[in-house]
């Protein structure tokens, strides 16, 4: 078995940037575990150390203000970083890192999958786990149109911020996190410090889809400083810009929409798999995952 991967190791979006010497996510902020597949594999990775509980005091927008909305939750986070449960589950596999797949296509009974370096690779089956949208110029051979119109990804604009106070509801109560609620531009705040082994005063804001949307094309300083603006104005704080990461595919449109088991067979031995076709998220990714490794192994 062989694996590609186009960056330099796992994690995919569970994703960190290093900054000033300090690293902090960019991607999703913490996963939960309902299903008990998962829990097992998560419950793991605490043991192992990869992965904590985080326990932030939780808010909410309610009417445009931040509110206390504390939960009963579980949540976790990797440690030190998000990717960490990717470097987790990767312990025992040979990853090669930094080659980016262009193309597969099928003839003389094998696959051959043609990097963006030239390279060509054959295999009997193959597992595809890109985003959906980058489906369908990685298998031009392949009517993907059915599936890349269904199975639609939202994009994010994540924004990090330099904040030396702590977050507070219009109550005064302190908080760690914040749903969007109904305000119009915060999708997810959350500080760093909070999270088990973070030292940093970063604040990540993901900006709600619709509106990452309308400013998809914007320049990411305008980005930064219409959030920036946006969280001083709720939280009364002073805020300094540290960087705005744009994620054209960051999420699944309609998590509800599923294929049967998650997987999906393009060709005999072609199989795509993620988080878009088992609900979204992380553990949704996970499940895709196994259920198309056993498939493959059978
Ligand atoms: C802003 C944001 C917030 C989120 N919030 C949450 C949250 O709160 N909770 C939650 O559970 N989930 C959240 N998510 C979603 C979660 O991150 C994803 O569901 C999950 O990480 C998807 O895993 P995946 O393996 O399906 O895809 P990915 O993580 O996208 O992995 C795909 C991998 O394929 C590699 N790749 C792509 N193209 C090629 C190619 N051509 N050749 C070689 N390699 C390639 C990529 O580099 C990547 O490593 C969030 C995501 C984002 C972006």
């Amino acid at each position: 078995m062989e694996i590609f991967e186009k960056s330099r190791g796992p994690g995919g979006r569970l994703a960190s940037k290093r900054i000033d010497g300090l690293r902090v996510d960019i991607g999703a902020q913490f996963f939960t575990a309902r299903e008990p597949r998962f829990q097992e594999v998560v419950s793991h990775a605490v043991d192992a150390g990869f992965v904590k509980r985080w326990r932030p005091r939780m808010g909410t927008f309610i009417n445009g203000h931040a509110m206390a909305s504390p939960d009963f939750q579980e949540r976790f986070v990797g440690t030190p970083y998000m990717n960490a449960m990717g470097r987790y589950l990767a312990q025992s596999l040979t990853i090669t890192t930094q080659l980016q797949v262009a193309t597969i296509s099928h003839h003389d009974n094998q696959f051959h999958l043609t990097s963006t370096d030239g390279d060509v690779y054959t295999a009997s089956q193959v597992l595809v786990t890109v985003p959906v949208d980058q489906m369908t110029s990685l298998l031009p051979s392949y009517d993907m149109g059915d599936i890349a119109s269904r199975f639609t990804m939202e994009p994010t604009w994540t924004v990090v911020s330099d904040l030396e106070t702590s977050l507070r509801d219009r109550h005064d109560n302190p908080l760690d996190a914040l749903f969007g609620g109904d305000h119009n531009v915060f999708d997810f705040i959350s500080t760093e410090r909070s999270k088990p082994g973070r030292e940093s005063s970063y604040v990540v804001t993901h900006a709600k889809p619709d509106w990452s949307a309308i400013h998809i094309e914007d320049e990411p300083a305008s980005v930064q400083n219409q959030i920036d603006t946006a969280l001083e104005t709720i939280f009364g704080v002073s805020v300094k810009p540290i960087i705005a990461h744009r994620w054209r595919f960051a999420r699944p449109t309609d998590p509800t929409l599923t294929t049967q088991k998650g997987v999906f067979e393009i060709d005999e031995g072609l199989w795509v798999a993620g988080d878009y076709l088992a609900g979204g998220r992380v553990e949704g990714a996970y499940l895709s995952g196994i259920e198309a490794a056993e498939r493959l192994n059978r």
